[in-house]
């Protein structure tokens, strides 16, 4: 594969599994220098290991993106390690399906800190070295973020909230030179179901999930690095991806 990404540092939250771990090792093997961000520490050392085996630069660092404080002591480690950061990807994220009446407040809140106040966080954190090296924003928000369907009103509710966030952002970013890109992934499958805690809403998840032919977080992973590697004119602003057989 061709050293599209070299001399370049991308930090990758949720990188322990799925889509995140993917693209941590997609963007590795185009030369980026990655920073490995989640909370299972095994998880992502054994990456950064398997990174650093493969000839690439790898930092696991372990953080809640709920947690400035956390991610603050992160990006030290990082710079320490592999230099400010050109790319950031915020792809960290839950989705706890169920029925609004429900009243699953303890979810809710997790979703919006993790979804949509994390990755405000982690983007403040990161803004001025991103800033300094013209660098990539990249939003993993959901088809999610488009449409809307019972049972996911608050995840709903963050994916939307990242899209518009992202739009906005990336026309407050352009006259410094950063790229705002905003992934809108369809049915992936990954750990992602694997957390909603009502059963029905889990099988029927993960039966819709089967019978839509889900993506590989591979696929997904490839279209971050081909947004990314574009020359720096070229802006991806939206990368929308369903599965060939999901229609909505
Ligand atoms: P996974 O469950 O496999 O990955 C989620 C990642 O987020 C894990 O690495 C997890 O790591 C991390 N994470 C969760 N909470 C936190 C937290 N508080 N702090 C730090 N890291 C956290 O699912 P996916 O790979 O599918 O999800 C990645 C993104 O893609 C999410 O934003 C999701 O909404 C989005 N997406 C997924 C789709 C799908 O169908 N799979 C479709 C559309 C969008 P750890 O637990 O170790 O902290």
């Amino acid at each position: 594969m061709a050293q599209n990404l070299a001399g370049r540092t991308a930090v990758i939250t949720g990188a322990s599994s799925g889509i995140g771990e993917a693209t941590a090792r997609v963007l590795a093997a185009e030369g980026a220098a990655v920073a490995l961000l989640a909370r299972r520490a095994g998880h992502i050392e054994a990456l950064a290991a398997e990174i650093t085996a493969a000839g690439g630069k790898a930092v696991a660092c372990v953080a809640d993106v709920r947690d400035r404080d956390a991610v603050l002591r992160a990006a030290d480690s990082i710079g320490a390690a592999l230099g400010p950061a050109h790319i950031l990807g915020n792809n960290a994220g839950v989705m706890l399906l169920s029925p609004f009446h429900a009243g699953k407040v303890d979810e809710w809140r997790r979703m919006i800190d993790t979804n949509l106040t994390g990755v405000l966080l982690v983007t403040d954190v990161f803004l001025a070295q991103l800033v300094a090296a013209q660098g990539d924003i990249v939003n993993i928000s959901s088809v999610a973020g488009r449409t809307t369907g019972p049972n996911s009103s608050i995840y709903n509710a963050t994916k939307w909230g990242l899209t518009a966030w992202s739009d906005a952002l990336r026309k407050e970013l352009v006259k410094a030179s950063v790229r705002v890109i905003v992934v809108e992934p369809g049915a992936v499958a990954t750990e992602l179901t694997d957390h909603i805690s009502d059963d029905r809403i889990r099988e029927g998840a993960q039966g819709f999930y089967d019978s839509v032919g889900a993506l590989q977080a591979e696929d997904i992973a490839a279209a971050i690095a081909f947004a990314v590697g574009q020359p720096h004119r070229v802006s991806l602003n939206e990368i929308l991806i369903r599965p060939t057989g999901q229609a909505g």
